[in-house]
């Protein structure tokens, strides 16, 4: 049976062309600054999202940990969404390594405004912890790949300048993000001090995200990475295909949209749930099911091939990537609309 893999992203394999490049990577010693492949990449992603020096890491959470390692720091309250994969899929490492406090702000569609946040200012007092930073998630997980205006970007990162806060944005998908809302992510990256997004999902590269901002904090960083064990040497193999995903695959992002789309249009109106085309902005659908049935839901098209995660016990997640063809798309709404009268 053929097995059409919808629970994230993240599984994209690299293709053919992608392991050439790696095979053919220039590389050095990059704890040294001295690996050829990770320095373009470097520079090319810079170039990306218009930030002064950008640094290559394992993963989007080393992203996200750095970042308010960095510009929270121990002791400090960092905002985020309280949906925001910061708080529920990076274990502790805000409160344990990074000491920093998360606090939790509501949000309509995983989006965070000025006037949610500004309840969380404090004022000045010896007894009190102090904000130092709010993270942005672009495009939001967990609310179902939803975007960011670039108004609602600006508005936040206004609301931050004034409060004398950092903005740093988990940009995970923020291809995604620029492909669906057509604005460039240098124009959503510039008000803010920093921004993370992965190589690794539906850009296709096997490992790796990266880490923008400007010179001096982009030295931190290094050090902060470093620190957490993250330095890596001939890491130019891996960067070889992040160069490669950024030149071959952002164009296929419109593609995973269009399928996200085609799946909820298949899955509206059955008996499990009603899903708008509308509501579905990138590649994530996050539909909602009768309470207590997600599971059975998940298990049943798992037994006919399709593999998707559930969210809670009411709601399932399915992701599309480039391992999910067009034809796949047409052969998945088909098991849908067999098993889902
Ligand atoms: C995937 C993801 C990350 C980082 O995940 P890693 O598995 O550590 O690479 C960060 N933020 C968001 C919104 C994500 O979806």
């Amino acid at each position: 049976m053929k097995v059409y893999d919808l629970r994230s992203d993240t599984i994209t394999k690299p293709s053919e062309g992608m392991r050439k490049a790696m095979y053919n990577a220039e590389v050095g010693d990059d704890v040294y600054g001295e690996d050829p492949s990770v320095n373009k990449l470097q520079e090319l992603c810079s170039e990306i999202t218009g930030k002064e020096a950008s640094l290559f890491i394992s993963s989007g959470s080393m992203g996200n940990l750095i970042p308010i390692f960095i510009l929270c720091r121990r002791g400090n309250e960092v905002l985020v969404h309280e949906e925001a994969h910061i708080l529920h899929y990076e274990l502790s490492s805000v409160a344990s390594i990074s000491g920093s406090m998360p606090v939790a702000i509501t949000g309509d569609r995983g989006i965070l405004k000025p006037e949610a946040l500004s309840s969380h200012l404090r004022y000045k007092a010896y007894y009190m912890p102090e904000v130092k930073l709010v993270c942005l998630e672009n495009t939001h997980n967990r609310a179902g790949g939803t975007c960011y205006t670039i108004n609602e970007i600006d508005a936040v990162c206004d609301f931050a300048e004034k409060n004398n806060l950092s903005v740093h944005i988990d940009g995970a998908r923020i291809f995604n993000a620029q492909v669906a809302s057509g604005v460039n992510i240098k124009k959503m990256a510039e008000n803010a001090d920093s921004i993370t997004f992965c190589l690794s999902k539906g850009l296709g590269a096997p490992v790796g995200s990266v880490l923008s901002g400007d010179k001096d904090f982009i030295a931190e960083a290094r050090i902060v990475r470093k620190l957490l064990g993250g330095g890596m040497r001939q890491s130019g193999i891996l960067a070889a295909a992040g160069i490669y995903a950024l030149q071959n695959n952002v164009s296929k992002i419109k593609n995973d949209h269009e399928h996200a789309k085609k799946l909820a249009a298949a899955l509206n109106n059955t008996e499990w749930t009603s899903i708008s085309e509308k509501s579905v902005e990138t590649n994530i659908l996050i539909f909602h099911v009768a309470a207590g049935t997600a599971h059975g839901i998940t298990d049943k098209l798992k037994s006919e091939g399709v593999l998707c995660s559930p969210m809670s016990d009411s709601s399932i997640r399915m992701v599309l990537s480039l391992e999910i063809s067009d034809d796949n798309t047409e052969e998945i709404c088909k098991i849908i609309k067999k098993i889902a009268v």
